[in-house]
C-alpha cells in the first residue's frame, strides 16, 4: 500500500483523502446522477466500489431494503472471487473470518446396506493450484459489508442510499440525461413518496425479478422452475462425521443434501432436495417448512442423525437456468447503431442452481467488467463505444455457466442406481474445477482484447484469461510478493515490461522504455492527462530476469521510477526481479530471450501479449479505447 506521498498520513490510510464528488457528497439522493444504480446486492455494490474510485464520477446505488442485508442468501466464495477482493483490498480479512474448503466429501448409498449412507472419494478442492487464495465459505452480508466500507473509505465517499424501491424508467436520447427513473421511498417519514432520478446511464443489479429489465424489454429465455431446494442455515448436534467438511450426500432413497458448513466453527448450511417442481405448483413448494426441511435431512443422512437447535435461516430457493440474450438495452438488430444506457448484471441476467455456488461469484464478475468501463467513459478517457463490450463479453459467459449448471445439476439429481460409476458424480467434479472456481473466463479478441498472435512469448498469460499471479521480488526493498496482487482496483490498466537483457545494459527493454517515457505516440504520454501523474492511467513495472541482488536500481530506466504527487517524490515499487524458488519467467512461460510485454486490463483480464519492439502496435491497440490526452514527455 503506498501512502504519505500527498502528505504525512496519521490514520487508517486505507480511508483515502476524499476528492471531486466526495468533497461535498449530498445526503440527499440528487435529482441528477451520472450512475444510478439499482440494488445493493453482489452485482451492484462491486459496481459501486469500482465506480468509487472516480471522483469525478456521481454514482449513486438505491436499494429497496431499508438497510444492509443481515442475514442469508449466497455464501460460496470461488477463487477468482477472492482474487477480486484482493484487488479491492479486503482479501486478507474476509479469508481470516470465511470458512475455507480444502476438500469435498462424496457420501453415497452403502451397498451391502442403502438404507444407510457411506463415505466415497474425497478429493481435495483445488490439486491443481489453479490460484494461490482459496475457496471461501462466508456469508453474502459479509461480503457487501467489505465492498460497503471499500465505498466509504473512496475518494467520493459514497454510500448506499436505502429504502428506495425503482419502478420504472425512461429513456430519452439526446438528453444529457437521458434515463429518467422513477422510484418510492420505503422507508422513513415520506414513505410511499415518489421521486425521479435522472441519469446519463442505469445499471439493474436488482435481481432475479428485476423490474430493470422488464423495463428495457428484456426476458429471460430458459427453464422458468427446475428444482427447489430447502436451504437452512442451523447450529445443530450430530453423530454424522464430516460435518465440518463440504459434503454432496446421496441417500439410497434418490434425496441428497449439499452440506456447506459456515465460517466461525459451528454453523453449517444444508441445502435439502425438494425434488423437479412441476408446472402446477404455483409456488406450492415455497411453503414447505423448516420442520420439513429438517425431517427430509435426516431422512437422507441415515443412519446418522441431525439435532437441529437453532435455526438462523432458512428458506426454500427455487431457481431455473434462464439467461438474458442481452445485458443493455440495445436490441441485438441495433448494435452498433447506438451505444447503451441501460445495463443489468447478476441475476437480473442470469439465474442457476446453487449446487455450483455461481450465483453470487459471477455476478460480481459482471459488475468488476462493467464498472470501470463506465468509470472510463463518464470521466472523458474512453469513447462511448466502450460500453458496448460488456454485454459482449458477459452474456458469453453467463450462457457457459448455464451450459454447465445444467450438467452439473442433472448429475447431483441423479438417482444412485443411475450411475454407471459411483465415482462418476466426484470425477466430474475435479475434472472440471476450473470452470466452478471462475478462471474459464476468456475474452475474446477485441477493441479490449489484441489477437493472441505473440502468445508464445508469454505461454502462461493466455490473452483474454484473468492474469494469473506469480511470486516475485520488489528489487528497492527485497520484499517476495506476488505481483498480481499488486493490481488494485483502482481503474487503472498494468502494462509489464518483462525484460529481455542484463539491467543496466542496452536492451530492447531500455529502447522499449525510451519509446514510452519520450515519442508522442506512446500509450502513456497520449492517454495521460496533462499534469496527472504518470502511472495515473497506465502503471507500467518491469521485471527482470535476474535475482534483485543483481539489479542496479540506480541503471534501472526512468519509466519505471516515476514522479508522483505534488513533491514529485521517486515511486520504487514499480521495479521487480525473479523470486529465488519461483521464478515468474519459468511459471509463466516468458520468453527470457526476447522479454515481452502483457497488458492487464482494470478488472485483471491479460489483454494483449507483445513483443518489446512492437511499439506501433502497443499505441494503436490503446488508441482503439482510449480517448488521446496528449501529456508531456518526462523531463
Ligand atoms: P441480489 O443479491 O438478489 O440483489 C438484488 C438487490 O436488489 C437486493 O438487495 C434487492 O433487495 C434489490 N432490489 C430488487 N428489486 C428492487 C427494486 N425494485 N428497487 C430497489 N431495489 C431492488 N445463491 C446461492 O449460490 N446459494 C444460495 O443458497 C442462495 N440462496 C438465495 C436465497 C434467496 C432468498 C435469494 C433471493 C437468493 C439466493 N441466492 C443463492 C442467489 C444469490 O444470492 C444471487 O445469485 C446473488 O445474490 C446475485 O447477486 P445480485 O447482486 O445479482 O442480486
Amino acid at each position: 500500500m503506498q501512502f504519505h506521498h500527498y502528505g504525512y498520513v496519521s490514520g487508517d490510510p486505507r480511508v483515502q483523502p476524499a476528492a471531486g464528488v466526495g468533497l461535498d457528497r449530498p445526503e440527499e439522493l440528487p435529482d441528477e446522477v451520472d450512475v444510478l444504480i439499482v440494488g445493493t446486492g453482489p452485482a451492484g455494490m462491486i459496481t459501486a466500489a469500482q465506480l468509487s474510485q472516480f471522483p469525478d464520477v456521481t454514482t449513486r446505488i438505491v436499494e429497496r431494503r431499508g438497510g444492509r442485508l443481515e442475514i442469508g442468501q449466497a455464501d460460496g466464495i470461488q477463487a477468482r472471487t477472492v482474487e477480486t477482493f484482493q484487488a479491492f483490498g479486503f482479501a486478507g480479512r474476509i479469508i481470516e473470518e470465511a470458512y475455507r474448503i480444502t476438500e469435498m466429501c462424496f457420501w453415497r448409498p452403502d451397498p451391502a446396506d442403502p438404507s444407510r449412507i457411506v463415505r466415497g472419494e474425497r478429493p481435495a478442492d483445488d490439486p491443481t493450484g489453479i490460484s494461490e487464495f482459496p475457496h471461501l465459505i462466508v456469508n453474502q452480508a459479509r461480503v457487501l459489508d467489505y465492498f460497503a466500507e471499500v465505498m466509504a473509505n473512496s475518494p467520493s465517499r459514497m454510500k448506499p442510499d436505502y429504502g428506495y424501491e425503482f419502478r420504472s424508467l425512461e429513456v430519452t436520447e439526446g438528453a444529457e440525461y437521458p434515463v429518467t427513473v422513477n422510484l418510492v421511498r420505503t422507508k422513513g417519514e415520506d414513505v410511499g413518496q415518489e421521486k425521479v432520478v435522472r441519469a446519463k446511464y442505469v445499471l439493474g443489479a436488482d435481481g432475479a425479478r428485476s423490474g430493470v429489465r422488464q423495463s428495457i424489454g428484456c426476458t429471460m429465455e430458459g427453464d422458468q422452475a427446475f428444482h427447489a431446494w430447502g436451504v437452512m442455515d442451523v447450529l445443530a448436534v450430530t453423530d454424522f462425521p464430516d460435518i465440518r467438511t463440504k459434503c454432496a450426500i446421496q441417500s439410497g432413497s434418490g434425496g441428497n443434501i449439499l452440506l456447506i458448513p459456515r465460517e466461525g466453527g459451528y454453523l453449517f448450511r444444508m441445502y435439502v432436495d425438494l425434488g423437479v417442481v412441476p408446472p402446477d405448483d404455483h409456488g406450492a413448494v415455497r411453503k414447505t417448512s423448516i420442520e420439513q426441511i429438517i425431517a427430509k435431512a435426516n431422512e437422507i443422512m441415515r443412519p446418522y442423525t441431525l439435532d437441529v437447535r437453532d435455526v438462523a435461516w432458512h428458506s426454500v430457493y427455487e431457481v431455473g437456468h434462464r439467461v438474458t440474450d442481452r445485458f443493455d438495452d440495445v436490441p441485438l438488430d441495433e448494435i452498433g447503431t447506438r451505444s447503451p444506457r441501460v445495463f443489468i448484471a447478476g441475476d437480473a441476467c442470469h439465474t442457476h442452481s446453487a449446487k455450483a455456488g455461481q450465483g453470487m461469484n459471477v455476478s460480481m464478475q459482471d459488475g468488476f467488467n462493467l464498472g470501470w468501463k463506465l468509470g472510463y467513459v463518464l470521466s472523458g478517457r474512453s469513447p462511448e463505444s466502450l460500453l458496448a463490450t460488456y454485454s459482449a463479453e458477459r452474456q458469453v459467459i453467463a450462457q457457459n455457466l448455464i451450459d454447465f449448471d445444467k450438467e452439473w445439476s442433472t448429475l447431483m439429481a441423479k438417482k444412485p442406481e443411475e450411475f454407471a460409476d459411483p465415482a462418476e458424480l466426484a470425477d466430474f467434479y475435479v475434472r472440471t474445477a476450473e470452470f466452478p472456481f471462475g478462471f474459464m473466463t476468456q475474452y475474446p479478441p477485441s477493441m479490449l482484447v489484441a489477437e493472441p498472435t505473440y502468445q508464445e512469448l508469454a505461454t502462461g498469460f493466455p490473452v483474454g484469461k484473468r492474469f494469473k499471479s506469480a511470486p516475485v521480488v520488489r528489487v528497492a526493498d527485497a520484499n517476495p510478493l506476488h505481483l498480481g496482487h499488486q493490481h488494485r482496483a483502482d481503474g487503472r490498466w498494468r502494462v509489464y515490461a518483462f525484460a529481455d537483457g542484463v539491467p543496466g545494459e542496452a536492451s530492447a527493454l531500455t529502447e522499449w522504455a525510451e519509446w514510452m517515457a519520450g515519442s508522442p505516440d506512446s500509450p502513456v504520454l497520449a492517454h495521460t492527462p496533462e499534469g496527472a501523474d504518470l502511472d495515473s492511467i497506465l502503471d507500467v513495472k518491469v521485471i527482470y530476469q535476474q535475482k534483485h541482488v543483481d539489479v542496479d536500481i540506480t541503471k534501472v530506466p526512468e519509466l519505471f521510477l516515476p514522479r508522483s504527487g505534488p513533491f514529485q517524490l521517486i515511486d520504487y515499487e514499480k521495479v521487480f526481479a525473479t523470486h529465488p524458488e519461483d521464478d515468474i519467467f519459468d511459471l509463466r512461460g516468458i520468453d527470457r530471450v526476447a522479454g515481452c510485454v502483457v497488458v492487464v486490463r482494470p478488472d485483471q483480464y491479460v489483454a494483449a501479449v507483445l513483443p518489446l519492439d512492437a511499439t506501433e502496435e502497443l499505441a494503436a491497440f490503446f488508441r482503439q479505447h482510449l480517448l488521446v490526452q496528449n501529456r508531456q514527455p518526462v523531463a
